[in-house]
């Protein structure tokens, strides 16, 4: 079938649009027809590092539509059906059998190769030449995109999709790190560095659990203000102020938990260095420093512990229909992050991504 998707062909190039071939569903595969996709900073990152992912290729990895057709061997969703899209994880390995799913020993190939499981790549364009996909499972910057059953979560018929669609990646990344990965607890202290989409979420699942004080440290006076809004107790601004020397005068001993979103080498160390003893940094964004200047002595004194995060430590069957329900309830306003754009302004949507004028834009696919 034909498909019209935004294709990544260079680093520097903007995506272009081009009608591809996909091929109809094999008998483990889901059809969805998009509705809508979040724009996330790991796609910002795909297009501009070499080598990241196979060129040209179909991004986009928080997809929500509508399921059109499925192979003979799937059950769980059928024709009609609303659906998010998560990562993809093989269901099988010791991961994957020990409910940890984002920590699939098959994680890179299943959705960072281009390819399918199966090995073959995706789409050709009108060349007939081929172009690499199934991003997180879906790529989602298309009109239609091939799932698996572990990568679609089945959710109300008329669920707001085009509001929903981060759940899948970005906000289930900070909501499970605070509220799975580090369990952080009623009247338990946590210091959020960076306020982009992921610490925001952070931010209101900070609130949901109860923790307190939730202290927000971010550069931009604006962000902040939104992460005061969303249920941060304190804020610092940390081109004007002593981050340590402050976190110090909130808490008293040092925060239990800091979740560190904003990949600067510098913020992950004042995270840990702001750390209660027995207290926990969790690292949910790669540096692109190689060094981040830790020292062991840091954590063996006070027993503290740094950890990476991935996808939130989230089992998305269970957890994406957990933040659906706290949406529906009020405690989740998705609606405070969003901007949405229409599909064909996706390099807009990109660009005020990168330079921090939006928190999370939403494309809206339309009727295609
Ligand atoms: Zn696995
Ligand atoms: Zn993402």
């Amino acid at each position: 079938m034909k498909i019209l998707a935004a294709v990544a062909r260079g680093r520097s190039e903007p995506l272009g649009f081009e009608s591809l071939n996909l091929a109809e569903p094999a008998h483990d595969e889901i059809l969805v027809k998009l509705v809508a996709s979040g724009v996330c900073h790991t796609d910002l990152r795909a297009i501009e590092v070499e080598g990241m992912v196979p060129k040209p290729i179909v991004l986009g990895h928080e997809g929500a539509g509508i399921v059109e057709a499925v192979g003979s061997a799937i059950t769980k969703v059928k024709p009609g059906d609303a659906v998010l899209l998560t990562f993809d994880s093989c269901g099988s390995c010791p991961s994957c059998s020990a409910r940890a799913p984002s920590y699939c020993q098959h994680l890179l190939a299943r959705n960072f190769s281009g390819k399918k499981p199966s090995g073959s790549i995706p789409y050709t364009d009108a060349s007939g030449a081929p172009v690499f996909g199934n991003f997180f499972g879906q790529s989602s910057f298309a009109t239609h995109a091939l799932c698996r059953s572990r990568n679609v979560v089945k959710v109300a018929a008329g669920a707001p999709l085009d509001l929903l669609a981060p759940l899948g990646c970005g906000i289930q990344t900070g909501a499970g790190a605070v509220m799975r990965s580090l369990k952080v607890g009623d009247g338990q202290s946590i210091a959020v560095f960076g306020t982009g989409s992921v610490g925001l979420s952070a931010i209101m699942a900070a609130r949901i659990v109860g923790a307190d004080p939730i202290i927000a440290i971010d550069v931009h006076p604006a962000r902040l203000a939104a992460a005061r809004d969303l249920g941060a107790t304190h804020t610092i601004d940390a081109s004007c102020e002593d981050v340590a020397a402050r976190l110090r005068e909130i808490t008293g001993h040092g925060v239990k938990f800091a979740i560190e979103t904003s990949g600067l080498a510098r913020s992950v160390k004042t995270a840990v260095e702001s750390l209660a003893p027995l207290g926990t940094c969790g690292v949910i964004a790669a540096t692109r420093e190689p060094e981040v200047g830790i020292v062991t002595r840091q954590l063996m004194v006070g027993g503290r512990s740094i950890r990476g995060i991935a996808e939130g430590d989230s089992i998305p069957d269970e957890f994406i229909p957990e933040l659906v329900e706290h949406y529906a309830r009020g405690r989740l306003p998705l609606e405070r992050l969003v901007t949405h754009f229409p599909f064909e302004h996706i390099n807009e949507a990109i660009h005020d991504a990168h330079g921090g004028a939006v928190i999370k834009p939403i494309l809206r696919m339309g009727n295609r």
